[in-house]
């Protein structure tokens, strides 16, 4: 299975990324945590990022595209994988595809995290990620608003939207039948 998660920061996605992952015997790649590896391993590619997760904006393409392409490439992934936080445009999505292509394949669904802003910002408050701070956390609310938000219209065809206010179990199970039921 080939899934792709798409909600605003702090919306739950990495919790249920990594569950379902589990369950499903797939990769759970996450972009956010493979710069944040590259950064804590003070890789080139980390130095390049770094300033960009610092504020809160978006890794220029091509270094994000780079690590993504590699990432899938990887044996683990061609069974399926579930990724989180990428694609945030739709230019990284047009990419996406035409890698996926390249080897006869296509997402299978889009999951969308719908949850309100008020109850974002206290879940980001709660996790004190370096990244975390009010300016970051707003910058990072008007990136997804402006530049992620219009791939729900992208992918409308195999989006299936899920209330993400709930507990981590009840928010589980949504997503399981969100999964179990394609769109
Ligand atoms: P996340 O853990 O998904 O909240 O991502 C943390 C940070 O990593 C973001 O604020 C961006 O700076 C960077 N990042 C993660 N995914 C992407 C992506 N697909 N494109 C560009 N930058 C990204």
């Amino acid at each position: 299975m080939r899934l792709v998660l798409v909600g605003p920061p702090g919306a739950g996605k990495g919790t249920q990324a990594a569950l379902l992952a589990a369950q499903r015997g797939i990769p759970h790649i996450s972009t956010g945590d493979l710069f944040r590896e590259h950064v804590t391993g003070r890789t080139p590619l980390g130095r390049q990022a770094q300033e960009y997760l610092d504020a809160g904006t978006l890794v220029p393409d091509r270094v994000t595209y780079d690590m993504v392409r590699a990432r899938l490439t990887e044996s683990d992934a061609q069974k399926g994988f579930l990724l989180d936080g990428f694609p945030r445009t739709v230019a990284q999505a047009d990419a996406l595809a035409e890698l996926l292509a390249a080897g006869g394949q296509t997402l299978d669904a889009v999951i969308e995290f719908d949850v309100p802003d008020d109850v974002v910002v206290a879940r980001l408050r709660d996790r004190g990620r370096p990244d975390d701070t009010e300016d970051v956390i707003r910058n990072r609310q008007q990136v997804y608003r402006r530049q992620t938000a219009p791939l729900l219209t992208h992918y409308a065809d195999i989006l299936v939207r899920i209330d993400a206010v709930g507990t981590v179990e009840e928010i589980a199970e949504w997503v399981q039948e969100a999964v179990t039921t394609p769109a």
